[in-house]
């Protein structure tokens, strides 16, 4: 049975590639950068194991094929290298099969280098992948990017046509958006340095505290 460790996955999202998405996070992630806002994903935990059919059901169910890509984060996704390619051949499979032009973009903490060197194949599956760790003293990078050392490598020839527009573009508009699942507040995105704290001073004011927040252990 192929199963992937799934934090969390969203339709729509807005603001991780262009159009309207499906995101999915994976659980588990080795590298840890420093100020990362997704702490919650970095412990691996078999008890969020998911079939790799189950997702793509779901893809199937909450999308009705009315998206433009797929972006997959972490966690790092690149951590799972066997249950991430069994998802890169459905999505490849459901694509074909439809005859859909979504994009398959992942973020990854590893360099790109690393990555050709250890996962050149899984590559091949992808349209673009946004590399490179996190940089918490470098600043905001261009479009969809949390850091400036991060670049968008277009990887298919539909990956560079898609993709050619946002290479050196600015983040413009919307960089966050919020969703309210299972009595907890989700924020997907990729916020201003320091937004966070903002965000925690602004509800202590009003004599809110946020709990379990993912950009602290
Ligand atoms: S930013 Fe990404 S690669 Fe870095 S610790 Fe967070 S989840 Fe892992």
């Amino acid at each position: 049975m192929k199963t992937l460790q799934v934090n969390k996955a969203h339709y729509p999202v807005t603001v991780l590639g262009p159009g309207k998405r499906i995101g999915i996070w994976l659980q588990g992630c080795t590298i840890r950068c420093r100020g990362c806002v997704s702490q919650d994903t970095w412990e691996p935990d078999p008890g969020r194991a998911m079939k790799i059919a189950d997702l793509l059901a779901w893809c199937r169910l909450a999308a009705e094929n009315e998206f433009d890509g797929v972006t997959l984060s972490g966690g790092e996704p690149f951590d799972q290298p066997q249950g991430l390619r069994e998802l890169l051949k459905g999505l490849h499979a459901w694509r074909k099969q439809s005859g859909m032009a979504f994009d398959i973009l992942c973020y990854s903490g590893y360099p790109l280098a690393t990555l050709q060197q250890r996962h050149a194949k899984l590559l091949t599956l992808l349209d673009a992948v946004i590399p490179e760790p996190y940089a918490d003293g470098l600043p905001l990078g261009n479009v969809w990017r949390g850091s400036a050392n991060q670049a968008l490598v277009p990887l298919s020839e539909a990956g560079r046509a898609r993709y050619a527009p946002y290479l050196d573009a600015a983040a413009a508009g919307k960089r966050i958006q919020m969703t309210v699942e299972n009595k907890r507040i989700w924020l997907i995105g990729i916020p201003e340095r320091d937004e966070m704290a903002q965000l925690e001073a602004l509800c202590r004011s009003r004599g809110l505290t946020l709990e379990q927040v993912s950009w602290r252990r």
